[in-house]
């Protein structure tokens, strides 16, 4: 036998290891029925029958949306010398929604239907009536995306304020105070995760577009004239961070925009598109900005914003490179990729093959069953697991149950106790995607667990390694 799980390093690249996965080929419906059954989405408001596109990450959920902005905040800012991180508010000053181009041009071409009154983008359109009806359908009609709100007591026009619809603007403004006060040399990059709203026509395919949202978003600032080398660079960045989270790279793609396509901001952009169940859509644009930016924000805030370059002696108005992700769509995109079902001996197990950075539970304890004698050593396996592992402990319902239920949530490693350890003080542990299953001294699990996590072979070669039943 051969070692039968290679997954785990966050620098390993899922697509070329021995993969055991079906293409991905799933319909959304299973991917929203299996994140609420098992705690990873939940409709938002549910028992007052939902908000329309709203969405709330349950307890697996919450996991598995920490573990995606840590490996980008790790590959994005921890991971390099050049990028430095920010959290700014989400109410602005409405002046960097003037200065963006926001307020003028962040806006949709709508159409509504006469009868039915849904409302359509106008560009998605394909028929002359309603989609929904066949109703007759109004002009379109410019609407804009912001969420608008007031600040203070008094509803006003000079208090009406927006929710951000990106996380970039907070970025820009705050160019000059992170350059004076980090002392760093251009190329410099700030990066952002946060929340984003937009009051979006048409939401839907579960949380690929919603009205509230996260963003993951980099403005990384260079020489102008370098700005070609550096969007072919973060392109590339961009496009392997997916798969050596376990995307595979038959399911991704890369996209120019054409020049009518392209943002009133955007000197040139690419999309890395991803295969959804519905289709090839945006999972990621990585756009040139120019100086489209600080050159607003010095126009309309009246504060100068450039770069002294020393060693050349000269003063610039940088360049940006925006890599823009969202959080909830690459969730959606690791769930879709690492969705499976097989059938083992005669059932239908499904499973996540989760890259194990990413997997909502790293490990889970399950004693054979509830009797008295193997609780207390189950206990002490789990207490010494939990400080450094995110750790579950089970002892519900069949082992074969438990097994399945961690197999749903992606969990890599299942531990399992039973009568034998209480004599020989040794567990067994189970690798999700072959059901390989080896035994180990409880006083080796912890340092077994964290070299398979960190991406050891699951080595079951040897005679004694056995496989789930
Ligand atoms: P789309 O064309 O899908 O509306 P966009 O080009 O407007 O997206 P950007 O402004 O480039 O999107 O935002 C960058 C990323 O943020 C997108 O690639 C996507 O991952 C995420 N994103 C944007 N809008 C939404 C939304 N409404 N819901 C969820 N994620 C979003």
């Amino acid at each position: 036998m051969t070692p039968v799980n290679k997954a785990g390093k966050l620098s390993s690249d899922a697509s070329e290891k021995g993969d055991l996965r079906m293409p991905a080929k799933v319909d959304m419906d299973k991917i929203v029925s299996l994140c609420k059954r098992r705690g990873l989405i939940f409709p938002s408001s549910e028992i007052y029958g939902g908000l329309a596109s709203c969405w709330d990450y349950g307890p697996m959920g919450v996991e598995l949306k920490r573990n995606v902005r840590d490996a980008w905040w790790k590959a994005i800012v921890h991971e390099r010398d050049d990028v430095v991180g920010l959290d700014t508010s989400i109410m602005m000053h409405p002046g960097v929604w003037a200065a963006s181009g926001h307020i003028d041009s962040f806006t949709d071409p709508l159409v509504e239907c006469k009868s039915c009154h849904l409302r359509w983008r106008a560009t998605e359109i394909e028929s002359k009536g309603c989609p929904k009806c066949g109703g007759e359908l109004t002009e379109p009609r410019m609407f804009n995306l912001m969420f608008k709100t007031s600040m203070g007591p008094v509803e006003e026009e000079a208090s009406t304020i927006y929710l951000r619809p990106e996380t970039a603007q907070g970025i820009f403004v705050n160019f000059d105070n992170v350059i004076t006060t980090s002392r760093r040399k251009l190329p410099l990059g700030i990066a952002q995760i946060g929340k984003s709203f937009r009051n979006e026509i048409t939401p839907g395919n579960f949380v690929f577009r919603t009205r509230e949202f996260e963003h993951m978003e980099l403005e990384y600032f260079v020489k102008p004239g370098t700005d070609e080398e550096w969007l072919d660079y973060w392109v590339k960045e961009r496009f392997d961070w997916y798969v050596k989270l376990g995307i595979r790279k038959e399911n991704l793609r890369l996209r120019q925009h054409g020049k009518d396509e392209l943002a009133h901001y955007a000197r040139d952009c690419y999309d890395i598109e991803y295969l959804f169940p519905m289709g090839w859509s945006e999972l990621e644009g990585i756009a040139n900005r120019g100086d489209f930016d600080l050159i607003q924000h010095a126009k309309y805030s009246g504060k100068e914003l450039g770069y002294y370059d020393a060693e050349a002696g000269e003063r610039y108005v940088p360049y940006v490179i925006e890599p823009s992700a969202g959080v909830d769509r690459s969730v959606l995109a690791f769930l879709i990729d690492a969705y499976d079902e097989e059938e083992v001996e005669g059932e239908k197990r499904t499973l996540l093959h989760l890259h194990h950075y990413l997997a909502p539970i790293k490990v889970a304890v399950l004693p054979l069953s509830r009797n008295e004698k193997l609780t207390p050593l189950a206990k002490e396996v789990f207490n010494k697991l939990c400080p450094n592992f995110v750790t579950d402990y089970d002892d519900s319902q069949s082992i074969g149950r438990r097994y399945r239920r961690q197999d749903e949530i992606g969990t890599p490693f299942c531990v399992t106790i039973d009568f034998e350890s209480l004599e020989d003080k040794q567990v067994t542990i189970r690798e999700r995607d072959s059901l390989a299953q080896i035994r180990v001294p409880i006083e080796e699990l912890g340092k077994n667990l964290e070299a398979k996590l960190k991406g050891e072979a699951f080595d079951a070669s040897p005679l004694w390694a056995t496989r789930e039943k």
